[in-house]
């Protein structure tokens, strides 16, 4: 539907690693308040596109643009800044830390203006201490009550399903447009990723009806997440449509689901 605004559009994207070509002159466009699935096998660039888009990467070649505006070369904290977070594969916690220290440092807009001076000095900068731990649990208890109760508790003291709670709330806390989750089901069962996602529905429908790009391999998690898919192979889009017609598209089963 042309008449939809767009967030992200991505033109003739490329990214090469010596002779490795991880994204071909890839176009795609992401929709305001959509839930884009994408897709493809391992390998096909899926990773280098968010860390391209989030100033990870210096793209070789092409053009990144967020609504309207030229992203191709910023820095990640300038990426950050048009409001644009995302989660990584791997957890990126620091366990010895508490719930609120590893969700708090996701507002790093304050890390200029000095966070941790303020969690150091906690007797005279009280009040803006008082102010994040309040904005956290705002948060947490809208996303999950029951993780709102063990705010202060150390991030090792607390399962799988928790952390990766605590990461997804680390890219929620600075309100952002558009999230970019990467493979969110990554070391969880299927039921266990369903109450995360449900978690992330309720902040969507309750706080902001933001974004989000999905990277999952979990097909029924596409299913059911996602209103509108991109398949890439060899880091070119492939295919585009709805989980049904993606599915159903003979290059993709060729491709990624090995039929
Ligand atoms: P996916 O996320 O779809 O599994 P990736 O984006 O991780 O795929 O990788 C796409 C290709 O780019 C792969 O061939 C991978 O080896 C290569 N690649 C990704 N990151 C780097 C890097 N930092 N250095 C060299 N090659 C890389």
């Amino acid at each position: 539907n042309s008449a939809k605004s767009k967030i992200l559009e991505a033109s003739n994207l490329t990214m090469r690693f010596g002779g490795v070509t991880a994204l071909d002159s890839l176009n795609l466009h992401v929709n305001e308040g959509e839930v884009l699935g994408l897709l493809g096998p391992n390998g096909s660039g899926k990773t280098t596109f968010f860390n391209v888009i989030t100033g990870l990467y210096r793209a070789t070649a092409g053009n990144v643009s967020f609504r309207g505006q030229d992203l191709t070369d910023a820095s990640a904290q300038e990426v950050y800044l048009h409001a644009i977070t995302r989660t990584f594969q791997r957890s990126r916690l620091s366990l010895p830390l508490t719930v609120f220290d590893n969700i708090a440092i996701g507002d790093n807009r304050r890390l200029n203006t000095g966070l941790f001076f303020n969690l150091f000095a906690r007797d005279q900068f009280e009040k803006e201490y008082d102010r994040v731990v309040e904005q956290v649990r705002a948060l947490l208890l809208t996303f999950n009550p029951q993780l709102a109760a063990k705010i202060f508790e150390p991030v090792a003291s607390l399962p799988m399903i928790d952390r990766r709670r605590i990461e997804i709330c680390r890219a929620l806390i600075s309100e952002p447009d558009l999230l970019l989750l990467d493979e969110p089901s990554a070391g969880m069962t299927h039921d266990e990723t369903a109450e995360v996602m449900n978690d992330i529905l309720q902040v969507r429908s309750k706080i902001k009806p933001f974004t989000i790009i999905l990277i999952e391999h979990e097909m029924g998690l596409i299913q059911r997440m996602t209103e509108r898919c991109i398949v890439l192979n060899y880091g070119k889009k492939i295919a585009e449509g709805t989980y049904d017609e993606i599915v159903s598209n003979r290059e993709v089963q060729v491709a990624y689901l090995g039929q």
